[in-house]
C-alpha cells in the first residue's frame, strides 16, 4: 500500500494513526461488538464516546465555562444561516468582514434575515490580503460581527483577532481551527466545518456564548436553532456519530503532540518551509500579501501557466496529489493542514526546487 500525501483542500488528509485506530476499531469497538457506525447514539457507549470529545476539544481550545460545544450536522455552510437565524432579530444590523468565496455565501445567506454591512472587503485585490483591525468599519449596535479566520481559496489569514468591543464577534474556523491556540472568550461563536482540520466531512462543531443561544427569531426551523441542540447535547435528533467518533480520535492525538502550542509551533515551521521555496525561487510566486499568508493554504503560480499540467501530471506521479489551485486563484494551492506531515511538504519543496531546475 503506498499513501500520497495529499494537498486537497477538503475533504482533506486525516492523520493515518487515526485512520488506522479507526480499522483497527472498526468491527468491534472496545468490546461491543460492532462498530461506532452501529450504536445507539443513546447507548452508553457512544454517550462515552461524544463526552470524550467534547473533554478533549474543550481541553484542546481551553474553551471556558458559559461556552456551549456542538456537533451539527450540514457542515459550515448551514452555519451560514444558523448564525443571522439565532443571533439577530428580523432586519437587524449585522456587520461581515468580506475575504473571499466563503465570506460571500456567508453574506449571501445573511441578507436574507439581515441589513448586512460589508466592514470590509479585499475584493479590490483579488482577495490577497486580510484587512487590518484600523480598516473594519464597525456598526457598535451591529448584532454581531462575522469574519472568515482563514481563507481557504485565496490562501490569506487573519493573524489577529478583530476587536468588535461589545458586538459578538462570530467567527468561520473551518479552514484553521486547531492550528493554532486561540482565546475562546473573544468570540461569541466559533463554528468551523470538520472535513479540513478535524475529521470526515458533514459535521460542524460550534462553540457559541450561553447569552447567544435561545434567541432564535420564531421561524427557526428546530433542527437549526442552537437552543434544542445544547439542551440535547448534540442529540436533539441522531448527530453524526462517526465523525464524533474520528474527530474524537483526532482531539487525543494533538493532545498526545502537546496540544495546539505545539501544533502551532509545527503549522509554522512546514508553512516557512513551503513560502521560503516560493519566495527564493523566479519560477515561483506566491499571490497572497506578507502579513496576510495562511499557514494553511498555500497558493503559488509558475512562471509559465503553460507548464501547469506537467507540474501537476509529475508531482503526481511522485505521490503529491491535489495540487490544482481554485479556479479563481489559477495555478497551485498546496493545502497543508494538522494532517499534513513535515515530510509531506519537505517532499513537495524537493519536487518543486527539481522542477523549477529542468524547467527554468
Ligand atoms: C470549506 C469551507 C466552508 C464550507 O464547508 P462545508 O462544510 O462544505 O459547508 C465554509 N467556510 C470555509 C472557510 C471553508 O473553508
Amino acid at each position: 500500500m503506498a499513501r500520497v500525501f495529499n494537498f486537497s483542500a477538503g475533504p482533506a488528509a486525516l492523520p493515518v494513526e487515526v485512520l488506522e485506530q479507526v480499522r483497527e476499531e472498526m468491527l468491534d469497538w472496545h468490546g461491543e461488538g460492532m462498530s461506532v457506525m452501529e450504536m445507539s447514539h443513546r447507548g452508553k457507549a457512544f454517550v462515552s464516546i461524544l463526552e470524550q470529545a467534547e473533554a478533549d476539544l474543550r481541553e484542546l481550545l481551553a474553551v471556558p465555562s458559559g461556552y456551549k460545544v456542538l456537533f451539527l450536522q450540514g457542515g459550515a455552510s448551514a452555519q451560514f444561516s444558523m448564525v443571522p437565524l439565532n443571533l439577530a432579530s428580523d432586519n437587524q444590523a449585522v456587520d461581515y468582514v468580506n475575504t473571499g468565496s466563503w465570506s460571500k455565501k456567508a453574506i449571501a445567506e445573511a441578507k436574507r434575515y439581515c441589513q448586512v454591512s460589508e466592514v470590509a472587503s479585499s475584493a479590490a485585490v483579488n482577495f490577497s490580503r486580510v484587512p487590518t483591525q484600523q480598516e473594519l468599519q464597525l456598526n457598535k449596535d451591529a448584532a454581531y460581527l462575522h469574519y472568515t479566520s482563514n481563507n481557504t481559496i485565496f490562501g490569506t489569514e487573519f493573524h489577529y483577532v478583530p476587536d468588535a468591543g461589545t458586538v459578538p464577534l462570530v467567527c468561520d474556523a473551518s479552514s484553521n481551527i486547531l492550528s493554532r491556540p486561540i482565546d475562546v472568550s473573544r468570540f461569541g461563536l466559533i463554528y468551523a466545518g470538520a472535513q479540513k482540520n478535524i475529521g470526515p466531512a458533514g459535521m460542524a462543531i460550534v462553540i457559541v456564548r450561553d447569552d447567544l443561544i435561545g434567541n432564535a427569531r420564531p421561524q427557526t426551523p428546530t433542527m437549526m436553532d442552537y437552543l434544542p441542540q445544547a439542551e440535547n447535547d448534540s442529540c436533539y435528533n441522531t448527530p453524526p456519530t462517526f465523525a464524533i467518533y474520528v474527530a474524537g480520535l483526532v482531539f487525543k492525538k494533538l493532545l498526545a503532540e502537546g496540544g495546539l502550542e505545539a501544533v502551532e509551533a509545527m503549522n509554522i515551521q512546514k508553512s516557512s518551509m513551503l513560502y521560503s521555496a516560493i519566495d527564493n525561487s523566479d519560477f515561483y510566486e506566491c499571490p497572497t500579501e506578507l502579513a496576510s499568508r495562511s499557514r494553511m493554504n498555500v497558493p503559488f503560480t509558475l512562471a509559465n501557466s503553460e507548464l501547469d499540467g506537467d507540474f501537476l501530471k509529475q508531482a503526481a506521479a511522485a505521490g503529491l496529489v491535489t495540487l490544482k489551485g481554485h479556479r479563481s486563484v489559477g495555478g497551485m494551492r498546496a493545502s497543508i493542514y494538522n494532517a499534513m506531515p513535515v515530510e509531506g511538504v519537505a517532499a513537495l519543496v524537493d519536487f518543486m526546487e527539481s522542477f523549477a531546475r529542468q524547467h527554468g
